[in-house]
């Protein structure tokens, strides 16, 4: 079974579930009794989220056109690390 999805011209659009294959070109509207044609859509396609996206394009055109870089970028306070109750009895360096 596969859901194909169809738009009624004067509602909305409807999903109907058909063997595949065996889908018509038109059904009627559940809502309003009109013909509904069947749209055609990408199946179950999932998309990356732009800021992945972004930074793979990145990733990838630095590895054959690397940013030059003139200065040291700045210079970040290191994170502090929770102190787990069972480290804190360990010997200190
Ligand atoms: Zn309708």
């Amino acid at each position: 079974m596969a859901t194909y999805g169809y738009r009624c011209p004067h509602c909305r659009d409807i999903e109907v579930v058909f063997p595949m294959g065996t889908a018509p070109a038109a059904v009627r509207c559940p809502d309003c009794g009109a013909t509904s044609t069947r749209m055609f859509s990408a199946p179950m396609l999932a998309r990356t989220p732009a800021a992945l996206a972004a930074r793979l394009r990145r990733a990838e055109r630095s590895a054959s056109e690397p940013e030059v870089v003139t200065s040291l970028p700045p210079r970040r306070a290191p994170a502090a690390v929770p102190i787990h109750p069972a480290t804190g009895r360990l010997p200190r360096p």
